[in-house]
């Protein structure tokens, strides 16, 4: 049986074929600069290797349709008919207050998708026109949308409704919905096998650390607060994200810096985070050596990074009572750096998370890293969204 993902941005697409008999990935690809010069499909067959084309793509439907024939294609493709694919997955990142579960994709869905698109106006555009694209060129195949907000549907009110006017919520929608809920549902899920315990009884904090970043409580097996917000910009430090910030920062920006709402808008997404503060690069390897070196603002950066989680997974173990079971780290910078462990997790032995050095040692694979005597256990486990995608995928479509 094999599922097909698709994450489809503005002018990106990437995809994966999944075999879910073994779980294995048949082949993966990312096509990039779709409408723009040059565009360029890698694909890569997981036994036969990589192809690329290069061309000029104009639009989604002339790239998808390239996907669509690598995919069958005689050499590179893993089907010999489209038609073998079983359902299509959909990383959809806004599924506003109404999906907390994935969903099978019809034109009522569509509908509220566009809806969303006022809470999510950089993703969920191209998210909907991956979908009419695949569902016009594959019309016989479910097409299934997995929101990246569904699984922190069940923040209470508590955590969700901001402090402002109640009618911002109930006109606008504007609460905390939360991001990376596919990741934190899957890295939760793959503790539970790997303790063989169920996570329904224990209290977790996942770390998602990446590009984007963002942590998440997870009590009972179902996410009960989360640090991203109303949008992927809050929270903690980011690799150009601010992250939380005083709120009048934007209107000073505007008001007395000069910058129209736009620009503000960029800095804070794109020029903040540990970019805007060290002045060196989003991507914590150039850090971490920039600070080693004695760059003193690339120690600052990593230093406020570190600070804003430890607080946050402090926070996080307040509201589930005190001592939790279990953190895990994930993403590019929670499965590679035992730097940032190591700091993030620096004098919480008061919460009874100890960290050993040399189990710390682990990259990119499923590995415990905390003591022996350690009450909380600490875990990396690598992340696989599209795994999780293709799993909601068939779950919904044998429901
Ligand atoms: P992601 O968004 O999950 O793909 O994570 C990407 C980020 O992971 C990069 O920007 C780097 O900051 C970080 N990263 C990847 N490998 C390493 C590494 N070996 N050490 C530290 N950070 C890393």
């Amino acid at each position: 049986m094999k599922v097909l993902v698709i994450n489809c941005g503005s002018s990106s697409l990437k995809y994966q074929v999944i075999n879910m008999n073994t779980y294995e990935v048949m082949c993966q690809g990312i096509f990039e600069r779709i409408g723009l010069e040059d565009s360029v499909l890698t694909h890569k067959n997981s036994l036969k290797g990589k192809y690329v084309v290069k061309g000029n793509f104009s639009n989604h439907k002339d790239a998808i349709n390239l996907v669509l024939e690598t995919l069958s294609d005689k050499k590179y493709g893993v089907v010999n008919d489209i038609n073998e694919i079983y359902a299509v997955g959909h990383r959809v990142v806004h599924g506003g207050e109404k999906y907390s579960k994935s969903v099978l994709i019809d034109e009522e869905v569509l509908s509220y998708l566009e809806e969303c698109v006022k809470l999510a106006p950089i993703h969920n555009p191209p998210n909907i026109i991956g979908i009419r694209v695949c569902s016009e060129l594959m019309p016989n195949i479910p097409m299934i949308a997995v929101f990246d907000t569904a699984f922190h549907q069940t923040i209470p009110e508590v955590a969700y409704i901001y402090p402002i006017e109640y009618s911002l919520y109930e006109n606008y929608g504007i609460r905390k919905y939360g991001f990376h809920g596919t990741s934190h549902k899957y890295v939760t899920q793959k503790l539970g096998e790997v303790l063989n315990r169920d996570i329904k009884e224990m209290k977790i904090i996942s770390c998602h650390l990446g590009n984007g970043a963002s942590i998440c409580a997870i009590k009972g097996g179902v996410s009960i607060d989360t640090s991203m917000g109303f949008t992927p910009l809050a929270g903690i430090a980011m690799g150009t994200r601010s992250g939380n910030i005083d709120p009048s920062i934007s209107t000073f920006l505007i008001e007395e810096c000069g910058y129209t709402a736009e620009e503000a808008n960029e800095t804070l997404n794109k020029k903040s985070g540990v970019l805007g503060i060290s002045g060196v690069s989003s991507d914590f390897r150039d850090i971490e050596k920039a600070a080693l070196e004695g760059n003193k603002r690339a120690k600052l950066a990593l230093d406020i990074f570190y600070y804003r989680i430890r607080g946050q997974i402090a926070a996080y173990a307040a509201h589930m009572g005190g001592v939790v079971d279990a953190i895990i780290f994930t993403a590019g910078i929670g499965e590679n750096s035992s730097i940032t462990r190591k700091a993030c997790l620096e004098g919480m032995n008061f919460l009874g998370i100890d960290i050993d050095n040399n189990r710390n040692n682990v990259r990119g694979e499923i590995g415990e890293i905390s003591a022996e005597a350690s009450k909380v256990k600490v875990f990396v486990i690598p992340t696989n969204e599209e795994l999780m995608i293709a799993k909601e995928t068939l779950e919904v479509i044998l429901a």
